[in-house]
């Protein structure tokens, strides 16, 4: 558990869908509980503080561990028995014994983790939690590529379905990537998909004959250059911490001081002597930095870098997801077969 109470969003009713309001979490909840019924000094609404009760018996009952996504809102990291990105839910997902994994994330992490985990449930709280820039891309536009390039070599992003995972070579994460490409022999294109500024950013950094798709993230791409500008004037001490899926990376990369995954800033910022960062990616990862360092000052880069997808899980769903054992996350074995593949690759080789 992560303790958190106090993120960014704390305060904020549970965002979309399964609200407070919801008759159905109301009805599941009233079992002899109740709650004061009004705002207190505690930041998150008052019945937050049952749920997250409730979803601990009902871990223990389902054999269940919650991993959720940096990106996920405080309440749900704080009832997560892991929080990461893709890389590390991955690797937990993976080790786990659990019978059932609660995946407090985006939709094609649900994926990766049904894959690695054919012997768990893999549930996600929102099925419609997908991925804007996953859904750039689609199988065919990879077997067209190949036809014009029979010796290329396929490098996704983990942002990607299972099915278009299945027609790669290699699976990369924004803390991988580069490790990732000085695998591939040095003589062999390479297509990157789908985020065209994390392979624009690995381009630059391998010197390899990289074909970059023209897919983004809309919550990166909001990340605009002047507002980093105007951010850098106002806080001249702070550290510019970058994810490199930002759209402003073509004009920024030079001037970051760093361009990490939200892993590395997290890492970060625990061995940096720095006070103050500026943070250019989705807002939700000042949760846990708020919380892990409560003595540093942290910027949004934007306010607007919100990704609605990951918004769409409530610590409501959440609780809804335990006790109807709802959504399963499963991926047809065909392509699972497939798809696996190049993300054993990856953690073969990091
Ligand atoms: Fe996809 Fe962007 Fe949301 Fe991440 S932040 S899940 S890349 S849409």
């Amino acid at each position: 558990m992560n303790g958190h109470t106090n993120g960014d969003r704390a305060g904020h009713p549970a965002r979309g869908g399964v609200g407070e309001g919801s008759a159905e979490t109301r009805s599941v909840l009233a079992n002899g509980h109740h709650t004061n019924g009004h705002a207190t000094a505690v930041a998150e609404p008052p019945h937050y503080a049952l749920l997250k009760e409730k979803i601990t018996i009902l871990k223990q009952e389902r054999q269940a561990i919650i991993l959720a996504h940096n990106y996920q809102e405080g309440a749900i990291q704080d009832v997560a028995d892991f929080v990461g990105d893709s890389l590390g839910l991955a690797r937990k997902a993976k080790a786990s014994d659990a019978k059932v994994i609660l995946f407090c994330g985006v939709h094609f992490m649900a994926e990766t983790a049904a894959m690695l985990c054919p012997d768990k449930t893999v549930l996600i709280p929102d099925l419609q939690a997908g991925c804007s820039l996953a859904d750039m891309i689609i199988p065919e536009q990879i077997r067209t590529w190949r036809r014009h390039h029979p010796d290329g070599v396929v490098v996704c992003y983990v942002n990607t379905s299972a099915a278009v995972k299945a027609e790669c070579d290699y699976c990369v994460t924004s803390t991988n990537g580069v490790t990732i490409l000085e695998h591939i022999p040095a003589e062999k294109e390479i297509l990157f998909v789908p985020d065209y500024y994390l392979g624009s950013y690995l381009k630059a950094k391998t010197k390899r004959k990289i074909h970059l798709w023209k897919g983004y993230c809309p919550a990166h791409a909001a990340i605009l250059p002047e507002q980093v500008d105007q951010l850098r004037e106002l806080h001249p001490d702070a550290e510019f911490l970058m994810h490199p899926e930002c759209g402003c990376t073509t004009k920024q990369m030079d001037l970051a001081d760093q361009i990490l995954s939200t892993e590395g800033m997290v890492q970060y910022v625990n061995r940096s002597p720095a006070t103050e960062f500026i943070i250019a990616t989705e807002t939700g990862l000042l949760n846990r930095l708020r919380t892990q360092y409560p003595e540093k000052t942290f910027f949004p880069a934007s306010e607007h870098a919100t990704c609605h997808h990951m918004q769409r899980n409530t610590l409501e769903k959440a609780f809804m997801s335990l006790v109807r054992m709802q959504h399963v996350v499963t991926v047809d074995q065909k392509i699972a077969e497939r798809a696996v593949k190049p993300i054993e690759r990856m953690l073969d080789i990091v």
